[in-house]
């Protein structure tokens, strides 16, 4: 194996070779790339800066899951979906417990 130090893997198709710069080097998806040839520069764009992430609520949306258990309970309720007397009540008093804005009473 040959062992050559990390270089900048840009080919500067004018100049017909690779950059090959040793300094400053970052890694991106193309490979590594030195300040001159990073995607934005290559671009014209700014670099992108470091931000916070994701928010902090990006977790909390309820999941597909307990919506679909929230739509079952609102169909038993208004009778739409066949259940027993007991489940229908339960489902009826919690679906009150839950109001919505497209509740109209
Ligand atoms: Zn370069």
């Amino acid at each position: 194996m040959t062992d050559t130090p990390p270089e900048c893997t840009h080919w500067i198709g004018a100049e017909r070779r690779y950059c090959r710069a040793l300094e400053r080097l970052r890694p991106y998806l193309p490979g590594l790339r030195c300040p001159a040839h990073t995607p934005a520069a290559l671009q014209g764009r700014p670099e992108p800066v470091p931000g916070p992430g994701w928010p902090a609520t990006a977790w909390t949306t309820p999941s597909p899951q307990s919506a679909s258990a929230l739509f079952d309970q609102r169909a038993i309720a208004s009778g739409k979906r066949r259940a027993a007397a007991h489940t229908y009540r339960t489902a009826r008093d919690a679906v009150r417990a839950t109001p919505t804005r497209t509740d109209t009473q």
